[in-house]
């Protein structure tokens, strides 16, 4: 028989056609985690998750616990609207996860809502009828109201009720997909693939771009990129990638330009041209992993010199976080291991020995007049490439 998993989600904020189409994709990026494994439907204010023959329903559980809009997932039991039929369950379920658990001497106490109320019970009366049949079923167990070890849930609702235990916590925010496409400026570093988790946390879809500095990077720097989107797709079902040849602009870069410029023009080439896909694309914000201080080109005064060449708004999701921050939370979403690979990115090529780190903006424009810089962005434009990653296939080859 199939297990059941009861998710609860947010955003309570959410009213009308928001909550709705917070529902509806909900439902729509659960049912793209399960596949054939279970069946998604939504309830009043729930969504069921029902597992079908033989999956083990923790395993989808914990699947369904990283996806976007979820709040909370417990393993439920159905029961008929019945007190015997509740009671019954609550035994079961206690008995199970005393086994499961090894616990010998647990303490408990039961959580009842009664959101039906045509049900002859109410929630405090049901807290001790459920709790007395399970203390008389069950040996060596007591009541603690405060830090029991198992917290018995009962909801009774119009049609039924459930019954459940654990509970797992999802990353809450909204649906991937809710808010609309984002551009993400994905390098092979640490911090842009957590600024991209951090945006599809509220909604963005992410459309990463990335500036390719082959062949003075070598294809294994490129291979990150393609790790590091296939890991993400353990969030967004499917990524789409633009590689962008990077190597001739650079050199043009380095030929033309001032040493103390080069990051800063460096930089507002990529802009330029994430814009001008973005434009092409329809999207209208760019997601980057810049932090505020860390870096010579992350001083506001470069932040300003480079944020010129763009109208679109840039999200910085990393902006108040700390290196330490950002390195726990990479770990958790598994990019850490492929982002610290000591491969070179295109930064690390073309660092000047003193970049200037509070760049103005005069010098930078009359600097750029060495390049054609619309000519360099068309160019762009025309020679990247796609690549796409779906959730659980083969990776795409190099
Ligand atoms: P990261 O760890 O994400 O590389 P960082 O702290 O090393 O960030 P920078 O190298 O200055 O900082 O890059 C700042 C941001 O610029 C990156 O987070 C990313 O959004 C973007 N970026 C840098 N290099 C590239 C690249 N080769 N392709 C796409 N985006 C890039
Ligand atoms: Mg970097």
């Amino acid at each position: 028989m199939g297990g059941l998993l009861l998710i609860r989600y947010g955003e309570i904020s959410l009213k009308g056609k928001n909550r709705r189409e917070f529902e509806n994709r909900l439902v729509g990026n659960l049912r793209r985690m399960v596949g054939e494994r279970a069946r998604v439907q939504r309830i009043h204010g729930r969504v069921l998750v029902e597992t079908v023959d033989g999956i083990d329903p923790y395993q989808v559980g914990e699947d369904v616990s990283r996806v976007f809009g979820v709040v909370s997932v417990a393993v439920a039991e159905r029961a008929r609207l019945d007190l015997q039929a509740i009671q019954t369950k609550a035994v079961a379920l206690v008995k199970g996860i005393m086994e499961r658990r090894g616990l010998v001497h647990p303490t408990f106490k039961v959580t009842a809502r009664r959101s039906n109320k045509s049900f002859p019970h109410r929630s405090l009366e049901l807290n001790r009828l459920v709790g007395g049949a399970v203390l008389s079923a069950i040996d060596h167990l007591s009541v603690d109201v405060h830090h029991p070890d198992i917290n018995v849930h009962v909801e009774v609702r119009e049609r039924e009720a459930f019954v459940w235990a654990e509970v797992w916590r999802g990353p809450g925010g909204l649906p991937v997909g809710a808010s609309g496409p984002g551009l993400l400026l994905l390098s092979g570093g640490i911090d842009s693939p957590v600024a991209g988790w951090m945006a599809m946390k509220r909604g963005i879809a992410i459309r990463p771009v990335h500036f390719d500095s082959f062949p003075f990077t070598s294809e294994r720097a490129r291979q990150k990129v393609y790790d590091l989107c296939q890991v993400l797709t353990a969030f967004q079902h499917r990524i789409s990638l633009t590689v962008v040849p990077f190597a001739a602009i650079q050199t043009d870069i380095q030929t033309h330009c001032p040493e103390g410029l080069r990051v800063t023009i460096m930089r507002r080439m990529m802009l330029r041209i994430a814009s001008a896909l973005a434009e092409r694309d329809g999207i209208c914000a760019l997601v980057t992993g810049e932090s505020v201080g860390q870096v010579a080109s992350q001083t506001l005064e470069s932040i300003y010199t480079i944020n010129a060449v763009t109208n679109l708004p840039i999200l910085r999701p990393l902006v108040g976080f700390d290196k330490e921050e950002i390195i726990a939370r990479a770990q958790r979403i598994g990019t850490y291991d492929i982002s610290v690979r000591p491969y070179e990115d295109c930064c690390t090529v073309f660092v000047p020995q003193h970049p200037k780190t509070k760049p103005h903006l005069g010098p930078v424009e009359r600097a750029e007049k060495a390049l054609d810089v619309s000519a360099l962005v068309r160019g762009a434009v025309a020679e990247c490439w796609q690549v796409d990653f779906t959730r659980g296939a083969e990776p795409p080859a190099l």
